[in-house]
């Protein structure tokens, strides 16, 4: 095979995995997607090794294979640990995927996975430092410098979701219980749930988060008032991560990122939070959407 410079990406999620093989420029040159083999990790490592051979007899290259998954490896054991596909946890998957494939593997979650993907060639192009952040049915975060994913010691750089949220209101103390054992986490508040149940403990009424959204702008008081405590906690939460890792730019992704009025109101209640007499930082919506995930595996591959 000829080596052309194309990198493949994976996502391997719950319930489908998910290849894109981009050229050097970004560019998308294939994508196929298949459903995770349930349960079963010899099977889910042959489906894998599947569609990356696949992908390569298609396009007659062989690429850097960079994957995206939920959880994180251990630098300590090198075992993956935290997925939500169990089946995956406490096994080598990057040392046994380099020995098939017969190459380097590069591992990372998918927060980290958003970050890279915006910061390459999305809303972070050409930032020095970008904070990316995923505001889904959980909340998550990577941080990604000179196109690089900070991974730390303990792979958890970015972990901001577990974070309690910064100077509580005394309602806001001790917080939701969170799946962490802890209460109060910042994915307790600015998740799809967690704006569900502040609205629903609040007004008495359950809603979507959508129909939060919607009704808000048709002019229901109750979730404008949601949807206000939200941006305020949501700009105290990032008030914090400006104040340690300072980024050029922090992107949104994940469902609640296409509440459009965040990106007007959330910058103008970050400054009294914020250590500095101007805040400089940019919020900006996703570019990639959907697609960062298996774009940011596959920027991972670095250079073939
Ligand atoms: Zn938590």
């Amino acid at each position: 095979m000829n080596e052309i410079r194309i990198r493949l990406g994976i996502d391997l999620g719950g319930t489908k995995i998910e290849i894109v093989a981009l050229d050097p420029g970004g560019g998308e040159l294939l994508r196929r997607r298949v459903p995770t083999p349930a349960g079963d990790y010899r099977q889910t490592l042959a489906a894998l090794t599947d569609l990356v051979g696949r992908a390569e007899r298609e396009l007659g290259v062989r690429g850097t294979v960079g994957i995206g998954t939920p959880g994180s490896l251990s630098r300590a054991t090198g075992l993956l640990r935290g997925a939500n596909s169990v089946c995956l946890n406490g096994q080598p998957i990057r040392r046994d995927l380099e020995a098939l494939l017969e190459r380097k593997v590069r591992l990372t979650n998918d927060a980290n996975c958003f970050a890279l993907s915006e910061a390459s060639d999305g809303a972070g192009q050409g930032a020095e430092v970008v904070f990316g952040v995923i505001l889904g049915t959980g909340v998550g975060g990577g941080i990604v410098v000179g196109g690089r994913v900070l991974d730390g010691p303990n792979a958890i750089a970015g972990e901001w979701g577990h974070n309690p949220v910064p100077w509580p209101r005394d309602d806001e103390r001790p917080g939701p219980a969170c799946f962490c054992g802890r209460c109060g986490c910042i994915e307790t508040f600015l998740s799809g749930p967690g704006l569900e149940r502040d609205h629903l403990r609040a007004s008495g009424a359950p809603a979507t988060s959508r129909a939060i959204v919607a009704n808000a702008n048709l002019g229901d008081a109750e979730c404008a008032a949601a949807l206000a405590r939200y941006e305020e906690r949501l700009a105290r939460s990032l008030a914090h991560v400006i104040n340690i890792v300072d980024p050029d730019v922090i992107v949104l992704g994940g469902g609640l990122s296409n509440i459009d009025r965040i990106y007007a109101n959330v910058p103008k209640l970050w400054g009294p939070w914020v250590f500095s007499d101007r805040v400089d930082t940019r919020l900006a919506r996703h570019v990639h959407g959907d697609s960062s995930g298996v774009r940011g595996a596959a920027w991972l591959g670095g250079a073939a």
